[in-house]
């Protein structure tokens, strides 16, 4: 999963995207960027491992001039985890600077590669947001916005993109509409980002999110819809309410903070824990649904777990290693607020149950009598292909073990997952349009054969990305 941020018409762009990608940290912690155009149409980037706040000095920002930017925070879900993927991708297109920043994942990258790669591409990186640069750069069309096209109709799977040609910003969404991007105005300026949480720190007002298909041209402080890309069933990513996405952000055209106070909700009616002490959530993405779960069941809400700020999200590491040792660093319980009681642990989802299970025996540690633990999701029983980073089908503890099973693995008194229903339902009432894939293994697009595997990362040509 990734952030992405692009500014056009902003006095000192590089400076708003670097307080955007702040905001935008939580979608991805392994690498940022930004780059940026001057007046005089030359690109100016810098790329590094690591966080937001480490990565860019006022320094290195006054270093990147000029009023259109992009920006990325990425987590890797194709290609490794090194700094020759970090995005912005930057290259030297004909008419300027081309320079891209992906959220999403493409499903038909490795075909595209391989193809391309006979006919002579060079690949510098093993990502996938690589390809679409290169199918711009071969596209036969003349006009730069008929090349984009050209490369977008041959991609599949999920994309929302910034991309800048020159001076021009496009900010686009794929027709299923994965992955959300929203446009905010700033003086006479405008912002595209992935959350509303981006705009909110600069000050920037919501315009509207973009719609799936969606493409948008910004220049000198117009915007221009171009026409939309052809319409597919659209297919939000519900994942993103439920985990994904910063609470105070709107995504989808939904208060994530209400969607998850109503998952909360409605978790509650479906496995409540009659004779319970006291529920608390695993901080800070089922805050919300801990919430939504003491009102409903009127069972006293506490602070049973503190939650180290200065350590990553665990899952975002990439090696199994870093995470084990993470999760340990992570959490710890209130020894006072769980000695002796019946808690309901309220989580937002489970992935492998490494996390949960040393969470537990920690919290049993401190002293709990009884531990009933509440899932806010259904079982995940597949992987992401869409751009969220879940491991294989063969590490995800529901593909392979039945909810009995996973009570005994994680030692808790109880286990109570919410219904695929429940999910809708507190999600969208009535409305579809929401991909669920890693639950229900409704998979919107073709899944690919090695989606683990690393695009092969050929002869690095470094005259050709800045
Ligand atoms: P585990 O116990 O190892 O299954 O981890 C469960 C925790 O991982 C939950 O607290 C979730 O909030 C979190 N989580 C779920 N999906 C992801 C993801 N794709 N990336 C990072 N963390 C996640």
């Amino acid at each position: 999963m990734c952030g992405i941020i692009g500014m056009s018409n902003v006095p000192e762009a590089a400076h708003q995207v670097y307080l955007g990608l702040y905001a935008l940290q939580h979608r991805g912690q392994e690498s940022a960027g930004i780059t940026s155009v001057d007046d005089d149409g030359r690109s100016h980037s810098h790329r590094a491992m690591g966080l937001v706040s480490d990565i860019f000095s006022p320094a290195r920002l006054d270093d990147l001039p000029g009023r259109v930017a992009i920006g990325h925070t990425r987590y890797s879900t194709s290609g490794s985890s090194e700094l020759n993927n970090a995005q912005p991708c930057l290259v030297d297109y004909h008419t300027g600077p081309l320079a891209l920043a992906h959220n999403g994942n493409l499903t038909n990258a490795h075909q595209l590669k391989a193809d391309l790669v006979k006919k002579g591409s060079i690949f510098r990186t093993s990502s996938d947001s690589e390809v679409l640069v290169h199918l711009i750069a071969r596209s036969e069309a003349r006009a730069p916005e008929d090349q984009i096209l050209d490369a977008l109709e041959r991609v599949e799977g999920a994309y929302s993109l910034v991309l800048t040609i020159g001076h021009v910003l496009y900010a686009i969404v794929d027709p299923r509409g994965f992955r959300p991007l929203v446009l905010g105005k700033l003086n006479g300026g405008y912002v595209v980002a992935s959350e509303t949480c981006a705009l909110d720190i600069i000050g920037a007002s919501l315009e509207r999110e973009l719609q799936p298909g969606e493409w948008l041209r910004i220049e000198n402080g117009s915007v221009q819809d171009l026409p939309p890309l052809p319409s597919k069933q659209h297919q939000r990513c519900v994942f993103e309410l439920i985990y994904f996405s910063r609470p105070d952000s709107v995504v989808f055209g939904e208060s994530v903070d209400a969607v998850r106070r109503a998952l909360g909700r409605r978790l509650a009616k479906e496995h409540p824990a009659p004779g319970a002490d006291c529920v608390f959530s695993v901080p800070d993405s089922s805050n919300a649904m801990a919430l939504g779960y003491a009102v409903q069941s009127g069972i006293k809400l506490e602070h049973g777990l503190i939650r180290n700020h200065y350590v990553g999200r665990t899952f975002i590491s990439p090696t199994q290693a870093a995470r084990t040792e993470k999760a340990r660093i992570k959490f710890n319980p209130v020894r006072g607020v769980v000695d002796g009681e019946r808690v309901v642990v309220v989580d937002d989802s489970l992935v492998r149950g490494t996390t949960s299970r040393s969470l537990i025996k920690m919290i049993r540690d401190a002293g709990a009598r009884e531990i009933h633990l509440r899932i806010a999701s259904p079982p995940i029983t597949g992987p992401c292909y869409s751009g969220i980073d879940t491991p294989t089908r063969g590490e995800l503890i529901a593909a392979t073990h039945t909810v009995e099973e996973i009570q005994r693995h994680l030692a808790v008194d109880s286990l109570g997952y919410l219904s695929a229903d429940g999910m809708h339902e507190a999600v969208a009432g009535a409305r579809s349009g929401f991909c669920d894939a890693c639950f229900s293994g409704a998979y919107p697009t073709t899944v690919p054969h090695n989606q683990h595997d690393e695009l092969p990362l050929d002869i690095p040509i470094p005259a050709v990305v800045k």
